[in-house]
């Protein structure tokens, strides 16, 4: 890892309600999954320190939103200045803890702090209504306020922006938030916390907690102080979730698997698909929840879409997120590595050919070939599971209604793509793929201005765009009578 600018940024230790606990060498390690080196360490936090952070966040929040939401906004402002002050920093943080390539992460950082300043910027727009009434002597207005007290529990694999597009929406509605982010990536979340208090969000409204997540979740999803959890994970782990904060009926915010669909059509450009599936397919090396997982080609140009893709992706590098000219980092853990491997051997088994790839990387640890797989039929894993790696498995498909009948068949619903220049086929497609978006001639559907999230299994409520904002307040409506 190149020395930071600002080496206080990488702290190894937790912040509980206004209190920063150091790690003081124990606790848990984290490590680079390109080296597998010791990056630092953080506290293994417990119930009582997940008490103290509700508490704090509850004192905070009151005294929070009572400030004016241009103040708020103010605040947030700040922090996005500063996180793009300190993109180099941020960036180097999180391809050590993470893999991805260097540039990735600047990438990343850039996108994460953008939810802070569009929220920044929306929390002054959360208008209410004044509606019509339904008697002469009486009004009806509708305000909105936060939510109060939210828990957020986030993933490894955007350590930065899963984070800031939960509490950008959060602090801007005059919420405050208590984070538990994944035990892979620790460093990237607590550098957001150093940055925010030097932002000036005020002490114990944001807890960034490290642990066990199963016993901090508890903590945080039995408590009734706080009304919502957001999360962003697996399918599995999301429905536990939801299940924990029954008793208490809380808010939810899911945003869980994917099973995407990247569907290019005979008519389509295929350069310009080639380059999408790339985006879509391998961008953080295929660990996104919007990663094309099956690749959709129709008959006519079904073999030179594989040629031109595996063209493509031979130029392309694998290795340290550090080193030059790299376009493809590790797989986050051994665990990764075994899904792939088991997707790839299962599909070949029945019948796949690999054309490109297809084996871990000569650098060995947790490096593996990008891979194309051929003749993929809906009877393999890869039809049904998420890989989360770097692995292209190749469809072939006859007609528009076969495709869009494989297509939607998943327990799944967050992103899908299609290639196709007929206008009229784009809104037949897009209109008919039970998706929560859809991405048409573009790989990247990703920015804070648009609403992200699934339907089905794939999760609940909306990230980024106004709707993000309305998803961390709640309606009340006032009905003022003798007028
Ligand atoms: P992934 O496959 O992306 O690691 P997970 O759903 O396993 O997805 O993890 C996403 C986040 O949820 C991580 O921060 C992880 O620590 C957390 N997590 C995993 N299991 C639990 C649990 N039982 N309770 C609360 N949080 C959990």
């Amino acid at each position: 890892m190149p020395p930071l600018k600002d080496p206080s940024l990488l702290r190894q230790s937790a912040l509980v309600g206004a209190r920063w606990v150091d790690a003081a060498g124990k606790g848990i390690a984290v490590t680079n999954p390109s080296t597998g080196a010791i990056i630092g360490h953080v506290p293994d936090l417990g119930e009582t320190d997940a008490e103290e952070a509700i508490a704090a966040a509850q004192a905070a929040q009151r005294l929070w939103s009572a400030r004016t939401a241009k103040d708020r906004g103010q605040v947030l402002r700040r922090w996005f200045d500063l996180m793009m002050a300190h993109q180099d920093d941020l960036a180097a943080i999180l391809t050590a803890e993470q893999g991805k390539p260097l540039a990735e992460a600047r990438g990343e950082i850039a996108y994460g702090a953008s939810f802070i300043e569009w929220f920044a910027e929306e929390g002054r727009r959360a208008y209410g209504d004044i509606v019509p009434g339904h008697a002469p002597d009486k009004r009806i207005l509708v305000l909105k306020q936060p939510i109060g007290v939210v828990a957020a529990i986030t993933p490894w694999n955007f350590p930065n922006a899963m984070i800031t597009r939960k509490a950008g929406p959060a602090f801007a509605a005059g919420c405050a938030m208590v984070l538990k982010p994944a035990s892979q990536t620790p460093f990237s979340a607590i550098a957001l916390a150093v940055l925010a208090e030097r932002a000036g969000l005020p002490a114990g409204l944001f807890s960034v907690l490290t642990g066990s997540a199963r016993r901090l979740g508890a903590v945080l999803t039995a408590s009734p102080i706080v009304r919502k959890l957001t999360f962003t994970g697996s399918t599995e782990v999301g429905a536990q979730l939801y299940a924990q904060c029954a008793p208490t009926i809380k808010k939810l915010g899911l945003e869980l698997g994917g099973n995407a669909p990247f569907i290019v059509f005979d008519d389509a450009d295929l350069d310009a698909a080639v380059e999408g599936a790339i985006v879509a397919k391998f961008r953080n090396n295929g660990q996104t929840c919007v990663c094309a997982n099956r690749i959709y080609v129709q008959a006519g140009v079904y073999d030179t879409f594989a040629a031109k893709l595996a063209g493509r992706l031979a130029g392309l590098k694998t290795g340290n997120g550090f080193a030059e000219g790299v376009t493809f980092g590790p797989l986050i853990d051994a665990n990764a590595m075994a899904k792939v491997a088991e997707h790839i051997a299962d599909a070949t088994a029945k019948g796949a050919r690999v054309i490109l790839g297809g084996r871990p990387h000569a650098l060995g640890g947790c490096f593996w070939q990008p891979t194309i797989l051929t003749g993929v039929t809906a009877a393999m894993a890869v039809a049904r599971e998420e890989t989360f790696g770097p692995v292209a498995p190749l469809f072939r498909f006859e007609t528009e209604e076969e495709v869009l009948t494989a297509a939607n068949d998943t327990e799944f619903g967050l992103a899908s793509y299609l290639f196709t220049r007929d206008l009229a086929r784009v809104f037949r497609v897009s209109e008919a793929l039970e998706y929560g978006m859809v991405g048409v001639n573009t790989g990247l559907v990703s920015t804070a201005e648009a609403p992200f999230g699934g339907v089905k299994a794939s999760g609940l409520g909306r990230e980024g765009s106004r709707h993000g904002l309305d998803d961390f307040m709640e309606l009340k409506y006032l009905c003022v009578g003798g007028i």
